[in-house]
């Protein structure tokens, strides 16, 4: 329990670390009209990828999780986002009308954290589309200091 909370703090962490970058950045937080529309994906052109630190810190802290049955993601209703301060890294970073240089620079430094803590905890890093990732079972291989490092994270991340 003591590594779940401490990994979903990290996870926590790294959203707040987003929040701040955007926040400085006024011309990417203003080009959003917080319409909603981009949380659906087929209509939109747009797919979101989530990691397995988020898939765990969603599991653990969304109390009414939802299957996603449509194009569009189970937590956006009527434009709003029913999770929005637990919402996912690519939620935060995406923004349709804004510098994709910049977003590329948010996407590639967080993965880069997530995958930190994946090393940090010794669990798998997946980088899941969202359908797959929340209509799987809830992971229940929570992190422990007894668990061996994953074969996939041999050699990397030194
Ligand atoms: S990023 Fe674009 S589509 Fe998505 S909520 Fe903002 S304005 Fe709407
Ligand atoms: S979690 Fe919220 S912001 Fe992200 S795709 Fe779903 S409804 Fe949209």
């Amino acid at each position: 329990m003591k590594n779940n909370l401490e990994l979903i703090k990290q996870v926590n962490q790294i959203y707040d670390w987003l929040d701040t970058q955007i926040e400085n950045n006024r011309r990417v937080k203003d080009s959003c009209l917080a319409c909603g529309k981009c949380c659906n994906f087929k209509k939109f052109g747009h797919r979101l990828f989530i990691t397995t630190p988020e898939l765990y810190l969603h599991n653990f802290t969304v109390k009414e999780s939802k299957l996603m049955t449509t194009d569009t993601c189970p937590y956006n209703q009527d434009g709003k986002c029913l999770i929005y301060k637990h919402r996912f890294a690519g939620c935060r970073i995406f923004f349709c009308k804004a510098d994709k240089t910049f977003q590329s620079i948010l996407t590639e430094t967080a993965i880069k954290k997530l995958k930190e803590i994946c090393l940090h905890f010794k669990i798998p890093y997946h980088y899941m589309d969202l359908k797959t990732a929340i209509n799987q079972p809830p992971l229940n291989i929570y992190p422990s200091d007894d668990t061996p490092l994953p074969p996939e994270h041999e050699g990397r991340y030194t």
